[in-house]
């Protein structure tokens, strides 16, 4: 996977992306990125101004579309091909683990982290693909956004976690939320490990974790709750078939 990311603040995204397990996948080659600076693609050689003000007026500036597209051009030149082009946007559907997973099968994925007051709506119909925000509040830039996503779509990439499972069953995985999980020392503060957790019967582990992912999530997310019994509906229980008594025979 390799990410490109056009933004207006290079140094964020460099130092966001090269730490922990992100910065050990970029080691080991598992997956890429480049943070490429807008400003680099200004029409203005002295001041390298990339934005001006809101026709119609408004309160501050916005980023113009031509160095957004010029440096969107240079990437397309690059890869030589057309990838998916994600602007992180208050304005977006909010990003999900479904969200991640399906990004994380592109080759390329390119960032647009907008700042000031956004960017000029012509570039963003020409180019944008996605639209995609992290939540209902709005941020001063969209770097921070860009990166929870790419960490998000990192985990997925195969490789860069070392146990490919854990992605699997954690969180949103199975449309759950994750059970309780617990460490060293057997007892903390008075408080126990639930004893099923030794007991080495593998069956019985998953049926209790399952159990309390699924009281976890009815309790802190309803409404993922609702859609995961939707999506898995009880099974109805077997009818015992009562048995015909048999004939009594005379004479007995
Ligand atoms: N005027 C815009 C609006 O009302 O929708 C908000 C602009 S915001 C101050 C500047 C930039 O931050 C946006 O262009 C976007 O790239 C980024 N941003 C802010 N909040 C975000 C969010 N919740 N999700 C994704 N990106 C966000």
């Amino acid at each position: 996977m390799n990410y490109h990311i056009m933004t207006l603040f290079p140094e964020m995204i460099e130092q966001g992306l090269s730490t922990s397990i992100i910065g050990r996948a970029i080691e080991k080659g598992f997956i890429s990125f480049e943070a490429i600076n807008i400003r680099d693609y200004s029409g203005d050689l002295k001041h390298h101004k990339v934005d001006d003000y809101t026709y119609g007026g408004g309160a501050g500036m916005l980023m113009q579309a031509q160095p957004i597209y010029d440096c969107y051009k240079a990437i397309e030149d690059k890869i030589d091909s057309k990838p998916r082009v994600i602007y992180v946007t208050p304005q977006g559907s909010v990003f999900t683990q479904k969200m991640a997973a399906e990004f994380a099968q592109e080759k390329d994925l390119v960032f647009l982290c907008g700042h000031y007051e956004g960017v000029d709506e012509r570039v963003l119909e020409e180019i944008v693909t996605d639209y995609v925000s992290i939540g209902d509040y709005v941020l001063t830039g969209g770097e921070l956004p860009a990166m929870v996503m790419i960490d998000a779509i990192s985990r997925l990439v195969p490789g860069v976690l070392n146990n490919d499972e854990s992605a699997l069953t954690e969180s949103f995985g199975n449309g759950l939320l994750e059970y309780p999980q617990y460490s060293r020392p057997e007892e903390w503060m008075g408080k126990k490990v639930p004893p099923i957790l030794l007991s080495g019967d593998h069956k019985k582990v998953d049926e209790w974790r399952l159990e309390q992912s699924l009281i976890r999530t009815k309790e802190r997310r309803p409404d993922l709750y609702e859609q995961y019994m939707i999506d898995n509906p009880p099974k109805p229980e077997k009818k015992k078939r009562k048995r015909k008594p048999k004939p009594e025979t005379e004479g007995e």
